[in-house]
């Protein structure tokens, strides 16, 4: 399942997004600012952008995301809320792939992200040793075996096991992995990274002593 990123400052429009695309099939992200929605870049397949948000300009936002080469080729769709503005989108165009000016339909959006991912591969297994992690089809297999994960425990998995060896701070989890869905305290991390260590088994996850967890390749 394609993930699909939402920067939408506008709240009910987010919600609307938000809803509207799992309703068309695509696993959604959401962040109310560039800075939340920079944090989740790293998990998405697709981004769909508001230009107008509050702490930066959205075609900014953009020519700072293809400047990374990690990011050159991911789909980016830009909403406007004028006709005048898409006007200067189109002229400044900045790296989007597409744009839509507000209100539109969601069928319309759904069908230029399917048009889009389609050119662009949706993000491919991630191996890890014995342990192999795949998001489109939400699975992962430990030597083989499949593994039973919930939602947030394999997004958890999948968030940590990018980037072996890099400390994420339980603050940085509960953006990268919840996002606005947040209702919980420090300790729901730690209640995730405890079910994910018995469902792996030892030597997959460490605790980093006041500064978080890693991801470490079990030997
Ligand atoms: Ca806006």
């Amino acid at each position: 399942m394609a993930r699909v990123l939402v920067v939408e400052d506008e709240p009910s429009l987010r919600f609307l997004l938000e809803r509207g695309l799992e309703r068309e099939g695509f696993s959604v992200l959401v962040a109310a600012s560039a800075t939340a929605g920079w944090e989740l870049l790293d998990r998405a397949d697709a981004l769909v952008l508001d230009w107008m948000l509050p702490d930066e300009d959205g075609l900014a936002f953009l020519a700072r995301l293809r400047r990374l080469p990690r990011y050159e080729k991911l789909p980016v769709i830009m909403l406007t809320a004028r006709a005048a503005e898409a006007d200067r989108v189109q002229g400044l165009l900045g790296g989007a792939d597409d744009y839509l000016t507000k209100p539109f339909s969601m069928a319309e959006l759904a069908a230029r992200l399917v048009a889009l991912l389609r050119r662009a591969p949706v993000q491919g297994p991630v191996t890890r040793g014995a342990l192999s992690i795949d998001p489109e089809r939400f699975e992962v297999r430990l030597a083989g075996q499949p593994l039973q994960l919930t939602r947030r425990e394999f997004d958890l998995l999948l968030y940590l096991a990018a980037e072996p060896g890099r400390v994420f701070s339980r603050e940085k989890l509960i953006e990268g992995v919840w996002g606005a869905d947040f209702f919980g305290t420090l300790r729901t991390v730690d209640q995730h990274v405890a079910q994910l260590r018995e469902k792996l088994g030892a030597g997959w996850i460490e605790t980093v002593r006041g500064k978080g967890y890693r991801f470490v390749e079990a030997s």
